[in-house]
């Protein structure tokens, strides 16, 4: 076996966060990257399970990194191994680790070559799990950084299967969070965005509760005068405090951007969702956003076809969207999950789903066109970050979140500029 590893993520940031964090283990062991699954004595995939699509793209990596590379060390890990491990050694992996165990993945290797029997590693009580924490990760896209704050959910959501798969709600060490964002920030990163499954919920769990989000961000904020923009990736809206709201009066380092999932418009479907506030309150926490930042984009996501979503109920959620006044959101048709409390309720006719799915991809187009608009004209600081050398076209993103293009002969990586925004350089 080589010394060299591939590594694939699927599903959300936090899981990108965490491959990369497994990369850095495998490099303290004397491992290198290769690029190609072909070239790899050791391959680590990180999957997803938060719908049945995702289960099965996760099934798929197994077996195809299996056949395109038969030799390697096959690591698996992630939501889909942490209920599925028998299926991921079937299909070809040696090591699963579920959602736990990641930090151990040196002595696990190890344990592999000496016996070359499979090992199903997974935490035995995935709900009281604490913090594991992987150690500073380089998991950046050139000048943004990820840092997850974060692991694990106790809301259980009755569609989600979250609480399951990643246990607990439990945070990281705010001096494990607050060096890593020094560290990220010394080494020139221009964004960081703060990551997690649950943010809202960070700090419950720590000493008498009491050092929450808002918090940390603070923390962060004042240990790294010269970071110029923090993002924060998701947060419920319950969990939007008075502290948070006055950083970002405060603070104009905090990107213009807030993203709030509703996941339902309509109060009794989110009764039957188990979500933990009301439309009103919605409406009213997003007033409050507004008064400290008028111009800000707040996006949401939306599940369309809840098991018995009515006509009225998907007509109250269309119009609350309205009324909410959304830059973007990202729509979601109901995918029953095995498990869940929503499972047993009976599913909605498939192609009503996809007839509200499209209708809520047009309405968000609107509000889209009808937010960027509003910033057409304007000067607006934007931090590059991706080159089309093809297209000699570089991109980047604004504090409320607007991508920009703009035709440039060299890559802008990490750059800030000035820049008049309209529609001939708004992208999608
Ligand atoms: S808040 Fe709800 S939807 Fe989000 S991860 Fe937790 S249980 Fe799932």
């Amino acid at each position: 076996m080589n010394n060299l590893y591939f590594l694939h993520s699927l599903g959300c940031k936090v899981n990108s966060y965490e491959t990369a964090a497994v990369g850095t283990i495998l490099e303290g062991g004397g491992y290198r990257p290769t690029a190609n699954v072909e070239d790899a004595g050791v391959i680590v995939l990180n999957t997803c399970s938060v719908t049945g699509k995702a289960d099965q793209k996760s099934r798929q990596h197994i077996s195809s990194f299996r056949k395109r590379n038969s030799q390697a060390v096959l690591i698996v890990m992630g939501c889909y191994s942490q209920t599925h491990a028998e299926q991921a050694v079937e299909l070809g992996a040696d090591i699963v680790l579920g959602a736990a165990s990641r930090s151990a993945v040196l002595s696990l290797l190890e344990r592999f070559l000496s016996t070359k029997k499979p090992i199903i590693e997974l935490s035995s009580s995935i709900r009281r799990e604490t913090y594991e924490e992987l150690g500073a990760t380089a998991f950046c896209e050139n000048a943004r950084a990820y840092l997850k704050v974060q692991d694990g959910c106790d809301n259980f959501c009755s569609y989600c299967l979250i609480p399951f798969l990643r246990g607990n709600s439990r945070s990281r060490d705010p001096r494990a969070v607050v060096d890593e964002a020094i560290a990220l920030t010394a080494s020139g990163y221009q964004e960081i965005i703060i990551t997690g499954i649950h943010i809202g919920g960070y700090g419950k769990d720590l000493a008498d509760g009491s050092f929450r989000l808002a918090d940390l961000i603070e923390s962060i904020l004042n240990k790294c005068p010269s970071l110029p923009r923090l993002r924060i990736s998701s947060i419920e809206e319950s969990e939007i405090d008075e502290h948070l709201l006055s950083l970002f009066e405060k603070d104009s380092r905090i990107a213009d951007h807030l993203h709030v999932p509703l996941q339902s418009g309509s109060q009794t479907v989110l009764e039957r969702m188990k979500r933990h506030y009301s439309t009103d309150a919605f409406l009213s926490k997003l007033s409050a956003i507004r008064a400290v930042r008028p111009d800000i984009a707040i996006t949401t996501d939306i599940i369309v076809g809840f098991p018995g979503e009515t006509e009225e109920e998907w007509e109250e959620t269309k119009r609350f969207c309205q009324q909410a006044d959304f830059a973007e959101i990202h729509v979601f048709p109901y995918s029953a999950r095995p498990g869940t409390a929503a499972a047993r309720l009976k599913d909605l006719d498939p192609n009503l789903k996809k007839k509200r799915v499209k209708e809520l991809l047009a309405l968000s187009r609107e509000l889209r066109d009808s937010y960027e608009s509003r910033f057409f004209g304007r000067k607006l600081p934007v931090l590059f970050e991706d080159y089309d050398a093809d297209a000699k076209v570089a991109h980047g993103h604004t504090s409320n979140y607007l991508k920009v293009s703009v035709p440039s002969e060299e890559p802008l990586h990490g750059q800030w500029k000035e820049i008049v925004y309209n529609s001939s350089i708004k992208s999608d």
